[in-house]
């Protein structure tokens, strides 16, 4: 129903421009209101511009065809470099708890100092990733429709066949090697899955079996290892309450003795500030690699599911919030229609004009090289730049339908389990 409250002019270019009622207001000639709520961000505007600048280098050394497939770059070689250093100290921890009970004497001494030593190790050991002991697992034989198509992706890209689906409430898809066999797993969130078109969905699946085939989850682990070790040394090395006790009591002991204080903000500021500008560094190398990832992971996904597939799976990925939202109030509020039937309305109502202003705000929010994933806007233009020209696996909607039938009881479980967290 098209009357003339629905269009007026925009504010900046006077292009007449159309007005959809719970939906922003935007202009599409130049942008006008695109973002009407910008994230405020905290980075200081150097560090924004550094980063818009590695970003747009990225995309550009991919449209121009200049990295064909996953590997060794710089960022890749230098985030496993400092990934590593940081790995080696348990290591070292360990072989000191070692030499000091052969080698030291006495023993009195010793042992209490080597005790301390294999407690460093201990904290700092690398973990394997595991699944949470309540994730709700559909296996190989409860979903033989599901485990097929799985399957079938992983042929046509040759990667390894999936373990093991985790299906859950969050609003997207990921892939990820569990236990020290790094088993492959894929994670199937409901409100994303519910509102993909059946070709949409085999995108998103081949996307994540693509971050299988390039590797990108063992490279995560190394550095996700080094990272909490990381984040151990920054909670150790940075302002606590236990620093504020210490300090009263060795006032109460010795008012005179300032000094304990000042050592520990001393030891804080540079051993803290060294632990912190490392992980910078780490992150800057680890987030170019990642998002390199995220755009070959894309590029398999369209030569398995089709460019237009990809591209337009990607568009419904902006939507996942809504996905979520309708989720949410029906598990909160109660209804009469079932949560992922809602979560298919709410997304189906959403007019082509606004997934086409979340495409273009995507451009401002989220070109920074420590979103996971890159733009949205310059993924998708990076697929359809470079169209696949037909799929090689094909989702049908009778198949479609058995997975959702496959999916139906540990959904039950997983929206009961929502529910009742609320
Ligand atoms: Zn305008
Ligand atoms: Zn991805």
């Amino acid at each position: 129903m098209q009357s003339t409250e629905d269009v007026t002019n925009c504010p900046d270019c006077g292009h007449q421009i159309r007005v959809e009622q719970h939906y922003v207001t935007w202009c599409d000639q130049c942008d006008w209101n695109v973002d009407p709520a910008p994230q405020t961000d905290p980075t200081p505007a150097w560090r924004l511009r550094l980063e818009h600048r590695l970003a747009d280098a990225l995309y550009r050394e991919l449209e121009t065809g200049g990295i064909h497939r996953p590997g060794w770059d710089a960022a890749r070689v230098a985030a496993y470099l400092l990934s590593a250093l940081v790995l080696v100290l348990p290591l070292v921890a360990l072989a000191s708890g070692f030499a000091l009970l052969i080698f030291y004497r006495p023993l009195w001494l010793s042992g209490p100092l080597a005790l301390l030593a294999f407690a460093v190790a201990h904290l700092f050991r690398p973990r394997a990733d595991k699944l949470p002991p309540d994730a709700q697992l559909l296996l190989r034989d409860q979903a033989p429709t599901l485990y097929g198509v799985l399957d079938r992706i992983a042929d046509a890209i040759g990667a390894q066949k999936i373990a093991a689906v985790v299906v859950d409430a969050e609003p997207n898809m990921w892939f990820g090697r569990v236990g020290w066999r790094f088993r492959p797993v894929i994670g199937i969130g409901l409100p994303l899955w519910t509102s993909l078109s059946p070709q949409e969905r085999l995108a998103v699946l081949a996307h994540e079996l693509g971050h299988g085939r390039n590797g990108d989850a063992h490279h995560g682990w190394v550095i996700g290892a080094a990272e909490s070790i990381l984040h151990e040394l920054r909670l150790t090395f940075s302002e606590q309450p236990l620093d504020r006790y210490r300090q009263d009591l060795s006032y109460q002991i010795n008012a005179d003795a300032t000094y304990v204080g000042l050592i520990t903000r001393l030891v804080n500021a540079t051993v803290g500030g060294l632990v912190r500008g490392y992980g910078w560094l780490l992150d800057r190398a680890y987030f170019r690699g990642s998002q390199r990832a995220e755009y070959l992971a894309d590029r398999r996904a369209a030569e398995v599911a089709g460019s237009e597939a990809t591209a337009h799976a990607l568009e419904r990925l902006l939507l996942s919030d809504t996905a979520f939202r309708a989720m949410e109030r029906v598990l909160r509020f109660g209804s009469e229609i079932d949560p992922l039937e809602a979560v298919r309305r709410a997304v189906n109502e959403v007019p082509k004009r606004e997934i086409e202003r979340r495409v273009r705000a995507s451009r401002s929010r989220e070109t920074r090289t420590d979103a996971m994933h890159p733009p949205t806007y310059l993924r998708t233009r990076l697929i359809r730049a470079r169209p696949a020209t037909h799929a090689k696996v094909v989702l049908g909607l009778d198949e479609s339908r058995n997975v959702d039938r496959e999916l139906a009881p540990p959904a039950q479980a997983v929206l009961a389990e929502f529910r009742s967290a609320l």
